[in-house]
């Protein structure tokens, strides 16, 4: 089905300069359509819209780094939509979450917000990750009845899952995951050969979002499926997750590496190798070759696990252990490897004998996972895990493989497609260089934009960096640092978020806090769910909120997050994807230090520090606890902090910013 195709939202002539006449249309959009509906005038997000106009005109890269306030979403979305009815073909906006797409093109989004004021029917569809989605034939796994099923959450979604017509999981709210994935869609699911599939409500939220004309927004995990399978499933005969489109546009683009490793990657699941073996057992008439083989798997899957999480670097800041490659290992994976070929040869036997006894969509799904494991093992062994990033899982026993030049398959796949890519974020640069982001993209530089927040932080912020900061070679560093941030919270009466970079370090605060006796409710990360704490922490205005997972994704305007925090800089752990970044620049004669770890840490703290600052009524302080003046970070530490926010060194100079931060927003 084709949708209407709309008319670009200017007057426009076939032999028109298109780049002319759309860079006068925003003008007209933000000079004078948008301040008649009270809307109010932000020169740097007017500057930001231009440039992404001509770099997607052009057909270029871009870079559009635009800092808080200024209103990015509406420069990049007029661009969008015109360029999209130009060519005939959406844009693509791929979010970094299911929440970021909602609050753009939800009911109350920002692309309904934009259609109403500039009186345009924008056609813009949500390309959900399938994983939201209930799977039918999961469902109906459950033969007992609902009523005796052991588990009320799961008699709950069983209920619903038989009445829903979007199937979606936010219809359903509170419903643990361990639940969830016992009836959402997962990679294992057969869908292509499915009997359900005339009545799936995944098919049909595919077919919905395929005729969007105008904008299809999708986040990062589909996004990056979608390019990895694009042209083998087009060679298959299969239809790619995503139509073609025009453009590009990555909302949060700092965060896309991590997917597209991941969503490039295979893994061997121990759960799941265990689950195919139990189901095998229970084939009644299974053949003895097919049983026999099942008892090598066994043996090779728990020596194989046994060695990577023996050999696997212990460190609690990540969840993907680093595994030194040994050959202990690699023969291991061979031995897996190998009993995995042949169960998958014998399962098939199997399949053809057994065809009218046995669960034919299970089949296929153990089918699945042994290609995927193989797939896995295959990339590892194949050149003695030199082409590969591997690690171990630390939530489940998991093994991972990833390509090692996933920016040689971005190139190849996405960049030199000549089709317009935009990166958009508030934190792409260090002091405006982009050169560490553009490096991991594998880009030479692309075109870039990039002003500073709209807030007039020389007056909203002030940085304070201890005369003598506690110093991290010293043992009584915890000691000295513990000190400072009573002070602090004192000084502030509580309305703190504090930042840290180990997990492991809320408990040591936790406990070395405790003989200060401060008056303020203290929510610790690990101590309820996180959209719950970090509600409390809007509503109890004193509260202290403490964790390592907060550097990002909290909006808390008003007086509550009065004083931030840096309890440690934010260096990148040594884990599997950041190693081998390092490992890269060393061999081409770089300095880690300074070409990976320094710029990750400024990119991860300028991300922190945007947690401040969320109105133009907002006063508070940024407090660091590790030093930074001196340091050889101090350019990267600096260069990550609100531009012209004020640096004092004594705690005494901090008065003035004690007082409320806000007196509207709260
Ligand atoms: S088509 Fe796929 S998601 Fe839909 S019911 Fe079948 S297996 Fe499940």
């Amino acid at each position: 089905m084709c949708a209407l195709r709309f008319k670009v939202p200017f007057s426009y002539y076939n032999k028109q300069d298109f780049s002319a006449k759309l860079a006068e249309w925003i003008g007209q959009v933000f000079y004078d359509i948008l301040p008649e509906h009270g809307y109010e005038i932000r020169e740097e997000q007017i500057y930001t819209a231009f440039q992404l106009a001509e770099a997607v005109c052009k057909g270029e890269v871009h870079f559009a780094e635009a800092g808080l306030g200024t209103g990015k979403t509406f420069a990049y979305l007029l661009t969008a939509i015109a360029y999209a009815r130009f060519k005939g073909k959406p844009a693509l906006i791929a979010c970094a979450s299911t929440t970021l797409q909602e609050q753009l093109a939800g009911p109350e989004g920002d692309i309904k917000k934009l259609s109403r004021l500039l009186g345009l029917d924008v056609d813009a569809r949500m390309a959900k990750d399938p994983r939201q989605y209930v799977c039918d034939i999961k469902v109906n796994r459950f033969q007992t009845p609902l009523s005796e099923q052991p588990d009320d959450s799961l008699t709950s979604v069983l209920h619903w899952a038989r009445e829903t017509e979007r199937g979606e999981r936010c219809e359903i709210s509170n419903i643990p995951d361990r639940v969830w994935t016992q009836v959402a869609w997962d990679e294992t699911m057969p869908c292509e050969t499915c009997s359900s599939r005339g009545f799936c409500k995944l098919v049909k939220a595919r077919k919905h979002y395929r005729s969007a004309s105008d904008l299809i927004v999708c986040d990062h995990d589909i996004f990056f499926d979608d390019l990895w399978t694009r042209d083998e499933r087009i060679i298959d005969g299969k239809l790619p997750l995503l139509p073609s489109y025009s453009m590009v546009i990555f909302d949060e683009g700092h965060k896309v590496l991590l997917p597209a490793s991941l969503r490039a990657g295979r893994q061997v699941i121990k759960e799941h190798i265990d689950s195919m073996l139990h189901f095998i057992e229970q084939i009644q008439g299974a053949r003895t070759s097919l049983i026999s083989i099942t008892f090598a798997m066994d043996k090779a899957t728990s020596q194989f696990f046994e060695i990577l999480y023996h050999t696997a670097n212990e460190d609690k800041q990540t969840d993907r252990l680093t595994v030194p490659i040994t050959g202990e290992l690699l023969k291991a994976a061979n031995t897996l490897r190998r009993a995995l070929e042949i169960l998958h040869f014998e399962l098939q036997n199997e399949q053809e004998m057994h065809i009218q006894t046995l669960s034919h969509t299970r089949m296929q799904t153990y089918e699945a996972l042994a290609e995927k494991a193989l797939a896995a093992l295959n990339q590892f062994c194949r050149n003695q895990g030199k082409d590969v990033i591997f690690w171990a899982g630390q939530a489940e026993q998991s093994f991972w493989v990833v390509p090692r030049d996933i920016s040689g398959m971005l190139n190849k796949h996405l960049f030199t497609r000549e089709l317009p890519v935009v990166f958009s974020s508030a934190t792409l640069s260090t002091g405006k260089d982009f050169s560490y982001f553009a490096r991991t993209l594998g880009l030479n530089k692309p075109s870039s934009s990039s002003v500073y927040s709209s807030f007039d932080f020389d007056k909203q912020v002030l940085v304070y960096l201890p005369k003598k900061p506690p110093m991290d070679n010293s043992k009584n560093w915890f000691h000295e640092a513990l000190t400072q941030l009573v002070s602090l919270l004192q000084l502030f009466k509580g309305r703190a978020l504090v930042l840290t970079s180990a997990p492991s370090e809320i408990q040591r605060i936790r406990t070395g806090i405790k003989k200060y006796r401060l008056p303020f409710e203290f929510l610790w990360e690990d101590s309820a769910e996180r959209g719950y704490l970090i509600r409390r922490f809007r509503q109890k205005i004193s509260s202290v909120l403490i964790g390592s997972e907060f550097w990002e994704g909290i909006d808390v305007p008003g007086e509550a997050l009065s004083l931030l925090v840096i309890w440690q800089l934010p260096f990148p752990p040594r884990e599997p994807l950041i190693e081998a970044q390092r490992h890269e620049v060393q061999q081409q004669g770089l300095d880690p230090a300074i070409t990976v770890d320094y710029p990750e840490m400024g990119l991860r703290l300028k991300q922190g520090c945007g947690r401040l600052i969320r109105t133009r009524n907002d006063r508070g302080t940024i407090a660091i606890m590790e030093p930074v003046l001196g340091t050889p970070w101090e350019q990267a530490a600096l260069g990550a902090l609100p531009a012209e926010a004020r640096v004092v060194q004594n705690l005494e100079d901090l008065t003035d910013f004690t007082s409320t931060k806000n007196g509207s927003d709260s």
